[in-house]
């Protein structure tokens, strides 16, 4: 722990909670926040470059890395575990391990960015007409509150009804339904701070012109963590409710809406089987576009569905200069979608990369790059 550079160093097998609390203890924040961080381990982060609900103020796992140290394929250890903030030599390898899917080497020890400790937060469950409201709304917040929002997530109505209905403890915020809901939240590290005011102002003149139509704004840490229950739990939500078709797909911020009509127009006509439950981290452009079953439907004329909807779904966020796996990365299950979308060029630097490192193929076979293209 170094609180004077703002840095701490996490070895192989820490918890991502574990780091949260050392940073805590030092009076700092460390900003990487997923709903697996009681399990999940740093080594995991990195190599998953994990994103979570604190991207759009802080930025994504890689974006916290000063230095690694990893263990090549061949033994070698590459030691880079600095804690500069500026270090223009050229190449910058450590980034290549980070999101790399374990594909390069056993990173064993990693220095992270700390931050000042958050002292202050305002948290509102508000509701909005549609997804362009929600990304207006977003850049309002950002301005008013001197770029203080930390998250700012997309809940459609359906995930308040599919938690209400299937996980306990989880209640409606607001008395009427609405189309679409937002759960935002500012933070500031000074403890007297005007975070609700900032957020009431925003929200009342939002009102008045119609863009917001009702909104909640916690007024105790119970009330907080049961908006981020209920946006929590809709993966399991739906996971309970029946089957599903997953889909992580990110597009430019100002162009989400047009992508949410598009996509749903499509939904609505060639999948008569499932509806829309489509939710995320909207501050980053990221939706979970999933479909589940529909309660009347037959789950396997459903699931059939999978390879055409997955086709079409991923052609359009193509077409938004979006991409196919926002945060979920490649693994096994989207090597084909990464040949079809990735530029040839990249896939040719990409399979230079992994030869270079790991000419035996001995680190993950067929993760990311298909086993025998390499
Ligand atoms: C409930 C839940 C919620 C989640 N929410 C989010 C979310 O909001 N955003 C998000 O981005 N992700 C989310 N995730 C996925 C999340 O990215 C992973 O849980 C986590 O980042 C991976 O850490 P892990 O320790 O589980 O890694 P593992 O699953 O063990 O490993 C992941 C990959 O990294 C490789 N790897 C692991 N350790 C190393 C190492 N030391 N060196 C090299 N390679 C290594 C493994 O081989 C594997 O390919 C969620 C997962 C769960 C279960």
């Amino acid at each position: 722990m170094d609180p004077l550079n703002w840095s701490l160093v996490a070895e192989a097998g820490c918890i991502l909670a574990e780091v949260q609390r050392a940073a805590d203890a030092a009076d700092r924040f460390f900003p990487l926040s997923l709903g697996s961080e009681g399990t999940c381990q740093i080594g995991g982060n990195l190599s998953t470059n994990a994103g979570g609900t604190n991207v759009v103020r802080y930025g994504m796992m890689r974006d916290q890395v000063l230095g690694l140290e990893v263990v090549l394929p061949d033994g070698r250890v590459l030691s880079t575990l600095t804690s500069l903030r500026k270090d223009n030599t050229g190449y910058d390898i450590k980034s290549l391990f980070l999101g790399a899917e374990g594909t390069l080497g056993v990173i064993t020890a990693a220095s992270l960015k700390l931050y000042p400790k958050i002292r202050s937060s305002a948290t509102a469950f508000v509701a909005v007409p549609d997804v362009r409201t929600a990304v207006q709304l977003l850049a309002e917040l950002r301005d008013a509150s001197g770029d203080c929002v930390s998250s700012f997530e997309l809940i459609p109505r359906i995930g308040v009804e599919l938690t209400t209905t299937h996980i306990e403890g989880v209640t409606d915020p607001l008395d009427e339904p609405y189309p679409w809901y937002v759960l935002c939240e500012l933070t500031s590290s000074r403890l007297v701070d005007t975070l609700d005011s900032v957020l009431e102002g925003v929200l009342t003149r939002a009102m008045e012109r119609n863009l917001v139509l009702d909104a909640a704004i916690a007024q105790s840490e119970r009330e907080r963590e049961s908006f981020w229950k209920l946006r929590e739990t809709i993966p399991e939500a739906q996971r309970l409710d029946g089957a599903s078709l997953k889909h992580d797909v990110s597009v430019p911020i100002a162009v989400l809406p047009q992508f949410v009509e598009r996509a749903s127009a499509w939904v609505a006509e060639h999948v008569p089987e499932g509806r829309l439950v489509a939710y995320g981290h909207v501050g980053d452009g990221n939706l979970h576009f999933n479909l589940n079953q529909s309660p009347d439907a037959d789950r396997d004329a459903f699931l059939a569905r999978e390879a055409e909807t997955k086709r079409a779904i991923h052609d359009l966020v193509q077409e938004f200069g979006g991409s196919f796996s926002a945060e979920h990365g490649i693994g096994r299950l989207k090597v084909t979608e990464l040949e079809r979308y990735a530029p040839a060029v990249e896939l040719e630097l990409m399979r230079a990369v992994k030869r270079a490192f790991d000419p035996h193929g001995i680190m993950n076979p067929g993760k990311l790059l298909r086993a025998g293209t390499v």
